[in-house]
């Protein structure tokens, strides 16, 4: 039989890393050890108090079967709890919250609840591939809104063409910013509502690195900006938080239409979080500050490490105030997939190239802490002692 899958499927952009991926392999299969910076997923185990409320949870034979679609009462109230002590908005549990099975599934998914076939969707470039994905599944067209260096990476609404705002149905932001660490004023998000209200477009905030900052800049709930609520759904996750990315389980909050539509969608395609995680996820919120002040404390120790070491060899980058990446210029008259491939086979040390976050990433490569301060130090070590790649570098200093 002949397969021919979907037309969806074919529009998807197609998948950059293979290659690199062949090349990671074959450099880890030759025995050299490859120092992997190019994950963006957290080394560090999930908190014990986490970990033990999951296994008495899971011997109850209570939370054996189907969950509740929008989630346990009890895990919504331990939501709205918390957003009101760390962002001071109130939240009804029962109409504007809903548990999801990771942020990335919601996201996903939201794009079903409002796009029609060839309806338009903002969408971030560079920015994490599911905005436009989902966009796609939904039968809809993205539509590109470039995050620029210049701007502090911040979409420039004023530039969006008033006959494309006209057609947009959903506005997609996510800050703190994957990948470029870049974090969001307050001024931004009033400037998105009233946008968001002149157009009719719904506000899709992803706030997947929230908890994710240094030196105390706290980053701001879209809900907390005045109308941020009328507009706007925000997606939140355990993920990077508290070092649950294999968990799956997350939640969105804000509009209770919003919440709804989703809702609706999800009620056809799943059956909600296992409610054991659930039960762990209640306790994760319960000792959020105290947990994350020693997760934050590990990862600003990193960045600090890295952006020295990175200074003290001449390489002048961006310092981030939030997530636990770094988005970095590289040298001219590379692609960013060639550099990437050249610090790979040349340095051992693996990256992620901008073009895979869109064609604005392009020109830059995002380097992750998800590794510890040795191995970043070492990594940076072997930057400099290749006077091929090093001379580049140093080249495009000034
Ligand atoms: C990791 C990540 C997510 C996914 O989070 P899950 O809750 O694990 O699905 C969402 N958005 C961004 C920007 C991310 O980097």
């Amino acid at each position: 039989m002949k397969i021919k899958k979907a037309e969806r499927l074919t529009q998807i952009p197609p998948y950059l890393f293979a290659d690199l991926d062949k090349l990671k392999k074959k450099t880890e299969e030759k025995g050299e050890n490859l120092i992997d910076l190019g994950i963006g997923d957290p080394d560090l185990p999930t908190p014990s108090p986490i970990i033990e409320k999951l296994s008495q949870a899971a011997y109850n034979p209570e939370n054996h079967r189907y969950p509740s679609y929008e989630g346990l009462l009890s895990f919504r109230q331990a939501i709205s709890q918390w957003y009101k002590r760390r962002f001071g908005v109130k939240l009804d549990p029962q109409n504007e919250i809903i548990a999801l099975i990771g942020s990335k599934e919601g996201i996903a998914h939201f794009s079903l609840c409002l796009i029609n076939p060839g309806d338009l969707a903002l969408v971030p470039d560079p920015a994490y591939p599911v905005y436009k994905a989902g966009v796609i599944f939904a039968g809809g067209r993205p539509f590109t809104v470039p995050l620029l260096e210049e701007k502090d990476f911040l979409p420039c609404l004023e530039d969006i063409e008033e006959k494309v705002a006209r057609k947009a149905k959903i506005l997609f932001l996510n800050y703190p910013h994957n990948p470029t660490g870049a974090v969001a004023s307050k001024n931004f998000f009033e400037e998105v509502v009233e946008f968001a209200k002149k157009f009719n477009i719904v506000v899709c905030h992803d706030a997947a690195y929230s908890e994710t900052f240094f030196n105390g800049h706290r980053p701001l709930s879209f809900l907390e900006v005045k109308g941020g609520k009328e507009v706007g759904i925000e997606f939140h996750s355990f993920s990077k938080t508290f070092n649950m990315t294999g968990w799956r389980i997350g939640f969105a909050v804000g509009n209770e239409e919003l919440i709804k539509v989703l809702s609706e969608v999800k009620t056809n395609i799943d059956s909600g979080v296992f409610q054991a995680i659930q039960k762990a996820g209640i306790e994760a919120l319960k000792k959020e500050e105290e947990l994350n002040e020693k997760i934050r404390g590990i990862y600003q120790k990193r960045r600090d490490i890295m952006i020295e070491s990175l200074r003290e060899i001449g390489w002048k980058i961006r310092i981030p105030k939030a997530t636990f990446y770094l988005w970095i210029k590289i040298p001219r008259g590379f692609s960013s997939m060639e550099f990437t491939a050249k610090l790979m086979k040349r340095c051992g040390v693996a990256v992620t190239p901008g073009i895979g976050f869109g064609s604005y990433g392009e020109g830059y490569i995002r380097i992750s802490l998800t590794v510890d301060e040795k191995k970043i130090k070492e990594a940076v070590k072997r930057i400099k002692e290749d006077k091929t790649i090093y001379k580049e570098i140093l080249k495009c200093q000034n």
